[in-house]
């Protein structure tokens, strides 16, 4: 394992950690939602990125994650919440993966704090031989500090060259038996906080999706055309429909993805809902664990 990250890796991270600090401007009461996602994919292609890692989610609320808009989506930011940008880069299929909470009128410091503080207490423990569970116990202590629960059905993950959640979870609560942490590897290590229960649940909407490259079901002339576009484009990484609505009616993409869906040719990834609906807030950073700890490639100038 190499001791040192990738350039490429590095490359990603800068690139995603320059589009969050321009996009966090916009994101203020009344924007659209759609106007968010779009400004941060163009912006990770313009900064130089070799694609996009996967859609620009933005999640609202009790809304843990995978929202992102679809098309000729009309919906706005609210006046008061919580909003998760979540947004990544590949170059060359080194991945970045970064996440922040905006508190819209500044009446949830609380959760923005609590989220920030576990991520910031986890990148600081993590080293070679670390336990992943020990990682969790951290986040759980540190957000629990803040009165709040982790979301602890959700979870960090390894980063792999064109495999988004590879491997091995780092999870927001302690873990009685776990890998540890070797030099070389790469993670997203993102902690939720919650006033709910921690759960989640899943809505019954899909606006994100992944290819089964190995699937070989046959379809209608739509489902395959759409399979095989979506294939070359995508490959492993997540894609969303809203990606794919120029090449035909929008009732004619809904049905071919659903189709898709129903063979397995494609995974929808719905969008993830806190089970008491609670408020959740969320930050995330993409490492590589160097022998003397993590070397963070998303860290933000403001940071
Ligand atoms: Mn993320
Ligand atoms: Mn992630």
């Amino acid at each position: 394992m190499s001791t040192k990250p990738h350039p490429d890796f590095l490359l990603a991270g800068r690139i995603a950690a320059r589009v969050m600090s321009d996009i966090v401007k916009d994101v203020r009461p009344g924007i659209k939602v759609l106007r968010v996602c779009m400004l941060a994919e163009k912006k990770i292609l313009e900064y130089g990125a070799s694609g996009i890692a996967f859609p620009c989610n933005v999640s609202i609320n009790e809304e843990a994650a995978h929202y992102t808009s679809p098309p000729a989506d009309k919906r706005v930011l609210p006046d008061k919440g919580l909003v998760k940008v979540d947004l990544g880069a590949h170059v060359n299929g080194y991945l970045s993966d970064t996440a922040v909470t905006v508190d819209l009128d500044g009446s949830y410091e609380k959760y923005v704090f609590a989220a920030k503080e576990a991520l910031n207490a986890a990148i600081d423990t993590i080293r070679p031989g670390v336990r992943l569970g020990e990682v969790g116990a951290v986040i759980e202590r540190t957000i629990k500090r803040s009165g709040l629960r982790p979301v602890h059905q959700l979870s960090g993950h390894q980063l792999k060259p064109w495999i988004l959640h590879a491997g091995k979870s780092v999870p927001n609560i302690s873990a009685a038996k776990s890998p540890e942490f070797l030099v070389g590897e790469m993670y997203a290590v993102e902690p939720f906080a919650t006033n709910g229960n921690g759960t989640i649940r899943h809505s019954m909407v899909s606006y994100i999706y992944s290819n089964d490259l190995k699937n070989k079901k046959k379809l209608d002339r739509s489902a395959m055309q759409v399979r095989n576009i979506a294939r070359q484009r995508f490959g492993t990484l997540p894609w969303a429909s809203r990606w794919l609505h120029h090449l035909k009616g929008t009732a004619d993409i809904d049905t071919a993805i659903k189709n898709l869906e129903r063979v397995g040719a494609v995974r929808g990834y719905p969008v993830l809902i806190e089970g008491k609906n609670g408020l959740v807030s969320q930050f995330e950073h993409s490492i590589f664990v160097g022998h003397e700890g993590c070397i963070v490639s998303t860290r933000r100038n403001v940071e």
